[in-house]
């Protein structure tokens, strides 16, 4: 876990604002607003597209910021409104590999039983799927012998 900075808050703030904007109350089609902040500090935001095979919000705003030309990330988070107000919402488990495989070495903001947690991505999805030709294979090796000291 790392330390919760002003502009994490920010980032959940960017994801309170996109869904407020555009959420759906009439056919609940978009009900999930995220933000990622890239390496370089950008933030991109996105809801999610309901459908049988939609796309979540996560998976929008890192599309908006790969359009854009960024590669490299470093927290995300998503939202919902949930008993009377907006809060942090744990990302699905299609995300937790799509954040593997694109930034490895990440954060997820959570919200935990004192407030806000930021989480590396791995830590989310132990002996995550690893593509044979990934790039981050090689991230991903190392974060898992550093973790369980296996030797493989
Ligand atoms: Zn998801």
């Amino acid at each position: 876990m790392k330390n919760i900075v002003e502009n994490d808050r920010k980032l959940v703030e960017a994801a309170i604002e996109v869904i407020q904007n555009n959420y759906d109350s009439e056919h609940l089609r978009h009900t999930v607003g995220a933000a990622i902040r890239t390496a370089n500090g950008h933030v991109y935001t996105g809801i999610n597209i309901y459908s049988i095979h939609g796309a979540c919000a996560e998976l929008i705003a890192i599309g908006k910021a790969m359009t854009d030309g960024h590669r490299k990330f470093d927290t995300i988070v998503s939202v919902h409104f949930w008993e009377g107000k907006w809060q942090v919402v744990a990302p699905c488990g299609n995300c937790r590999q799509l954040f593997a495989d694109y930034f490895p070495k990440g954060f997820v903001l959570l919200q935990g039983e004192e407030g806000l947690e930021k989480v590396p991505v791995l830590d989310l999805i132990p002996k995550a799927y690893c593509n044979r030709n990934s790039k981050n294979k090689k991230d991903l090796a190392r974060e898992k012998t550093k973790r369980s000291q296996l030797k493989y």
